[in-house]
């Protein structure tokens, strides 16, 4: 079995530790799942008001919030105000435009959370926006091991969650030194990643916290060693064709759409529509590509 490894970025924001997996230099998608960030752990002292996302835009993509610790309230375009807690998924589906905050509520001191992306497919679809919160997942236990079923089918469950693509995504906890043995299906590439806890074996080689191991198509069953309390979030889906693909700021698409997209959100197209909040409206940095685009 080949496995790539993956190192995250790490980086501190406002406070937050956050790692990005994804995308990396080494590997831009997993499936569909094309964004992987890990917030915190993180503590806020009095006074800190936690995270403080303001109003930005989406497209092509859907944002998928996993909820380890805390509480985060969404606000989006469509109307749609949501807490999430813990143990609880927020799904957003960008389409072709929607915008949204995200915010710690007052009271609440602490950040625990992946938020993950997933490219929608055939790009020129003009796929409606759409939200919704998922309070209840499957959740199962087997061994020292307790699993969660995030989004598609898996040992015989399935999850509720919305999809555009064949994906995959459980969340498990194995409580102490163990070894088992996960069943994949080998029409999906799969990443594990490293949550909390202590180093783990994944296939043959050691992985650190932050870090994921990528496994190709065609594997039916991956070894998991751990020498303690370890969380670790299993991520698979049929392989994306991502020649055409690019992630700039908040938008997936061909170089085109997202040109097309930061001009109307700079020019407040009614598009993204308008989020009832005080928070900033957030302005995305110049393009990297307009000479090339305006031909010069
Ligand atoms: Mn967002």
């Amino acid at each position: 079995m080949t496995i790539q490894r993956i190192k995250p970025r790490i980086a501190d924001v406002g406070g937050i530790p956050v790692a990005r997996a994804l995308p990396n230099r080494e590997r831009r998608t997993i499936g569909a799942w094309c964004f992987l960030d890990h917030a915190g752990p993180a503590r806020f002292e009095a006074g800190n008001p936690g995270m403080q996302v303001g109003e930005h835009p989406h497209i092509n993509l859907q944002t998928f919030t996993w909820m380890l610790e805390g509480e985060v309230l969404h606000k989006d375009s469509l109307g749609n105000e949501q807490l999430i807690r813990r143990k609880q998924v927020n799904l957003m589906t960008a389409g072709h435009g929607i915008a949204h905050t995200e915010q710690t509520p007052p009271g609440i001191d602490v950040l625990h959370a992946v938020q993950l992306w997933i490219a929608l497919p055939e790009l020129e679809t003009r796929i409606e926006p759409a939200f919704e919160h998922y309070g209840q997942l499957p959740e199962w236990q087997e061994g020292k091991a307790s699993f969660t079923l995030l989004t598609g089918e898996y040992a015989g469950r399935k999850a509720p969650t919305r999809q555009f693509t064949p994906l995959v995504g459980v969340d498990i906890e194995i409580a102490g030194r163990d070894s088992i043995d996960l069943p994949l299906s080998p029409e999906f590439e799969y990443g594990v990643f490293l949550i909390t806890g202590e180093p783990a074996v994944i296939g043959s080689e050691l992985f650190e916290l932050n870090e994921v191991a990528f496994l190709g198509t065609g594997q039916s069953t991956v070894q998991i060693r751990t020498t303690d309390a370890t969380r670790l979030l299993l991520l698979g889906g049929t392989p994306m064709d991502v020649s055409d693909f690019q992630i700039w700021w908040n938008f997936v698409g061909r170089r085109t759409d997202i040109i097309q997209a930061q001009k109307d959100w700079n020019a407040r197209d009614p598009r993204f529509g308008k989020v009832d909040t005080d928070m900033k409206r957030l302005v995305p940095p110049d393009l990297p590509w307009v000479e090339k685009a305006n031909g010069q």
